[in-house]
């Protein structure tokens, strides 16, 4: 019998997965996996080896003789803001992977068949291992089919834009909102119409609107959750 914890959130760009994840993990003590950072990752590789993103055979083989590891930020160094660690061939790319242009490259190799199943595999291995707050686009179904708490977590655009903006801002990037609207559109729409394992909503998932609602109040919400679960589980 699976003996982890296994909370499953999935939703589209810019939703506040990342945020809210990191601090439930925190709070929780679970290991928190942002399966993004993998697909941005992956991204990294191909563009910096000049392969095409649509060379399904060349990426895989790509990522597949590099080394990626991915942990929560280590004090004091990794303190700097990074919600996770990400290390590529031992190189700390926890910044490098979040470039607009690494996240519409991460939307570009997420189509790719064989690239999941082999991300999948690995996000899969570290769940068997320990209690986790996973993050995606396909954590509910795909992944963690059978987490004991799945989440669809989503924010209207507007809310959703104006957050990555600020995001982009803070990093110094000069990025007009409109830009960053149209890109929000464009990843969302690649990921909710690819053929394998599109972004969706299963009928298991709580669907949690973000637009109106602090980070602390998401938090605290799926905190609260979390723990009713846990009750109901030692009353069995
Ligand atoms: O979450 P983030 O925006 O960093 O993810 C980058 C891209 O990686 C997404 O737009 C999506 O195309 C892809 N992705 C995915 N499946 C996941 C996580 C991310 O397809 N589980």
């Amino acid at each position: 019998m699976r003996k982890t914890f296994q909370i499953a959130i999935d939703g589209p760009v810019a939703a506040g997965k990342g945020t809210v994840s990191r601090l439930l993990a925190q709070r929780l003590g679970f290991l928190y996996v942002d399966t993004g950072a993998m697909y941005r990752a992956t991204a990294l590789l191909a563009l910096r080896h000049e392969i095409d993103l649509n060379d399904e055979d060349k990426v895989v083989a790509l990522l597949e003789k590099s080394k990626l590891e991915m942990r929560n930020p280590l004090p004091p160094k990794e303190l700097d803001g990074r919600l996770t660690t990400v290390i590529l061939d031992g190189e700390d790319v926890s910044w490098a992977i979040r470039t607009q242009k690494c996240g519409i490259g991460a939307s570009k190799v997420a189509v790719l068949s064989k690239l999941r199943k082999t991300l999948v595999k690995k996000q899969q291995e570290i769940a068997s291992t320990q209690d986790v707050v996973m993050e995606g686009r396909d954590i509910t179904f795909r992944v963690l089919p059978d987490a004991d708490l799945k989440i669809f977590l989503t924010a209207n655009l507007q809310a959703r834009a104006a957050r990555r903006h600020t995001q982009y801002l803070t990093k110094g990037m000069n990025i007009t909102i409109e830009a960053v609207t149209s890109e929000i559109k464009e990843r969302d729409t690649r990921d909710m119409q690819r053929k394998i394992d599109p972004l969706r909503i299963v009928p298991d998932a709580w669907v949690l609107d973000t637009s109106e609602l602090k980070i602390e109040e998401v938090v605290d919400l799926i905190a609260d959750k979390v723990q009713k679960i846990r009750n109901r589980n030692t009353n069995e």
